[in-house]
């Protein structure tokens, strides 16, 4: 059993994985740089460790630095949360060589999903269907023409190592396929150390649906439902909603079960994310997470089940506590991103928050690390709270969604509450009617 746990991470995640740890009896060791020596998490965790400078390289990103903090604070575990090093199989390892249990899947698991063409290769030949392309990575631009012409543009030219909505470039047509290539490449190498980039079919008018899986060390393996998260901005989600209106309880049902054997089958263990495009009622892997997601807390408020205190115990060498039968879903599900962005411009937004009110009653849930007269460094992701909202169905969800916004108050700092607003008294959206281009198409001028 895990009885110390140091977590990788800053922000809500911090706080997330920090909640957890508490209703576990777990104790906590937070990490932070200069600029987070009066953060939130540092705040709630039972001890601290200054890793860094501001700048994540020298801090979250500082694997030594990390790694000492877990070893000098006698912890024998560590969370990574999202982003930083969670994906980082070089860091999970060393985690594993130090002794200390990495709360996340083995080191192999997590390079074999972190390359995307392998990601495909190995579900295609598990049965799922993929979004049609190349056939691996694609490093002649004379070969990469011939495929794109043949597979008829628009075609998308996607790095290998990719992620957050980054590293991706459409081609039109034939003649602009040359330059897109080229500039994929160059901000692969420069974005991910890896400048392979594979070819993919652009889908016109898809949705983001993904699945939550969890799997424990003795080859159980369940899925939670899916999640809906087409509405994005330059290929990021800013809002997701748990179930998804386009899938029939059978479809999941069956799909659902049919992808959790497929994670079994890998030996995977821990939580994760299977990535899809939806387009004429076929679901298109596109890749995996192998990590807690941002939008987790949509699944947990549907099904009753604390995904991070399954992950936290998994880890530790528990058997999964629950089965596939016992997954039941409630109600309807909204996550708002609340970024500090400019809603208009979608422009960072650092400085302090001068008043903060938080929303509340029912149905509501705000996980953040915000409180009144917290600085918002300029250096790290402009995630700063997520809004989620839960209610008996879609339209319930939606109104008390709109209550809870107008409630919010984040003075001092932009944030995309007015933009969550409009959105959320946008028809199409009311309808459900959307896709990935959603946003883009009806607020062209802010994206
Ligand atoms: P990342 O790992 O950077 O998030 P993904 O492969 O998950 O990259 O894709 C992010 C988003 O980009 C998707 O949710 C979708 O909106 C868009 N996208 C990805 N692949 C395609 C595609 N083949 N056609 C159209 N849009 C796509």
């Amino acid at each position: 059993m895990i009885k110390k746990v140091l977590i990788a991470n800053r922000g809500e995640i911090a706080v997330r994985v920090l909640r957890a740890c508490k209703d576990l009896g777990i104790q906590t060791v937070a990490i932070h740089s200069t600029a987070d020596a009066d953060a939130m998490h540092v705040r709630l965790a039972d001890e601290s460790v200054c890793v860094g400078p501001p700048q994540p390289r020298e801090s979250y990103l500082n694997i030594p630095a990390v790694i000492s903090a877990a070893c000098i604070s006698g912890a024998d575990a560590i969370h990574p949360g999202f982003g930083f090093l969670s994906e980082n199989s070089t860091f999970s390892h060393m985690v594993e060589e130090h002794g200390l249990i990495f709360i996340g899947p083995k080191a192999d698991h997590i390079a074999m999903m972190g390359d995307k063409i392998t990601a495909k290769k190995t579900f295609s030949s598990l049965g799922l269907q993929i979004v049609p392309g190349s056939d691996g990575s694609v490093s002649n631009i004379n070969k990469a023409l011939k495929i794109a012409d043949e597979m008829g543009y628009p075609v998308l030219i996607k790095a290998a190592g990719g992620g957050g909505g980054r590293g991706m470039k459409v081609a039109n047509s034939r003649l602009d396929f040359a330059e897109a290539y080229e500039t994929a490449r160059r901000e692969a190498g420069i974005s991910f150390g890896n400048d392979q980039v594979y070819l993919e079919k652009y889908l016109a008018n898809p949705r983001h649906i993904e699945f939550q899986i969890i799997a424990d060390k003795f080859g159980n393996a369940i899925h939670l439902g899916e999640r809906d998260c087409s509405l994005q901005k330059r290929n990021q989600k800013v809002w997701e909603e748990a179930l998804s209106s386009v899938l029939t309880p059978q479809f999941r049902d069956d799909f659902g079960r049919k992808i959790a054997r497929a994670v079994g089958e890998l030996g995977y263990c821990g939580v994760g994310t299977l990535e899809f495009l939806y387009e004429n009622e076929r679901l298109y892997f596109i890749e995996m997470n192998t990590r807690i997601q941002v939008e987790h807390p949509i699944t947990e408020v549907i099904t009753g089940i604390d995904i991070v205190r399954e992950q936290i115990l998994i880890a530790g060498g528990r058997r999964l506590s629950i089965s596939q039968d016992d997954v039941k879903f409630r109600g309807h599900a909204i996550e708002c991103r609340i970024n500090a962005e400019n809603s208009e411009t979608f422009m960072p937004s650092a400085g302090t928050v001068t008043n903060y009110h938080c929303p509340g009653g029912p149905g509501v849930r705000v996980d953040s690390a915000l409180y009144d007269g917290c600085k918002v460094p300029p250096y790290y992701d402009s995630l700063i709270a997520k809004l989620i909202v839960h209610a008996n169905d879609r339209e319930q969800c939606l109104a008390s969604l709109r209550r809870a916004l107008r409630e919010y108050v984040i003075d001092g700092i932009d944030t995309l509450i007015p933009l969550h607003l409009k959105l959320a008294n946008n028809p199409d959206v009311i309808a459900g009617n959307f896709d990935i281009h959603f946003l883009e198409r009806v607020y062209k001028g802010n994206t």
